[in-house]
């Protein structure tokens, strides 16, 4: 299905912090300290911010999300990130540029998350951010259709397997970088 709209970089952040734990794969990118620094690293961010709170918030936002598609989402894990959010230090600034550049000053991780879910809801594409409800994926994705109807990740394969409660199998496909990776093999 191909997506007629694309999500803005604030947007895109999202999911993908969302994503940096895969159910499926049963992988978490920000699980230890190395690979937390790694992706602080890899988005512009000092590295060493503690990481109790990145992962609290995750589980938040992800929940967050999968209420976005009418999921039974658990609020108390909600509450727990918004309680994170309420100590995340967010600095406005005016600027002297013609143009005002960056409003809002997002120096750690938690306050990237904080300014860029406040852009994903103020452009209003929070409504295109879901969570797929299948429990063996809950993979967070990008709805790009017209309608903003898709429930699944994949139709063809969640969609599916809602339906006809046919075998898990991996259905994502690998990243670009994953495919060239194994091309170069
Ligand atoms: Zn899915």
């Amino acid at each position: 299905m191909e997506d007629m709209v694309e999500p803005s970089a604030a947007t895109a952040f999202i999911r993908d912090f969302a994503n940096t734990v895969d159910v499926e794969d049963r992988t978490d990118k920000l699980a230890t300290r190395a690979g937390l620094d790694t992706w602080l690293r890899d988005n512009g961010l000092p590295t060493g911010e503690a990481s109790e709170p990145i992962l609290t918030l995750r589980a938040g936002l992800r929940e967050r999300l999968l209420l976005n598609n009418n999921g039974d989402a658990d609020t108390d894990l909600i509450a727990a990130a918004e309680h994170v959010l309420r100590g995340v230090p967010l600095y406005a600034r005016l600027g002297t540029d013609p143009v005002p550049d960056d409003p809002l000053l997002a120096e750690t991780a938690l306050a990237r998350v904080a300014r860029d879910w406040a852009v994903t809801v103020a452009s209003g594409e929070w409504i295109r951010l879901k969570q797929c409800p299948d429990h063996a994926c809950l993979w967070v994705f990008w709805d790009g259709s017209r309608s903003r109807t898709r429930r699944w990740c994949t139709m063809r394969v969640c969609g599916n397997r809602a339906k006809t409660r046919a075998y898990t199998a991996r259905h994502r496909e690998p990243a670009q970088a994953d495919l060239s990776l194994a091309k170069a093999a």
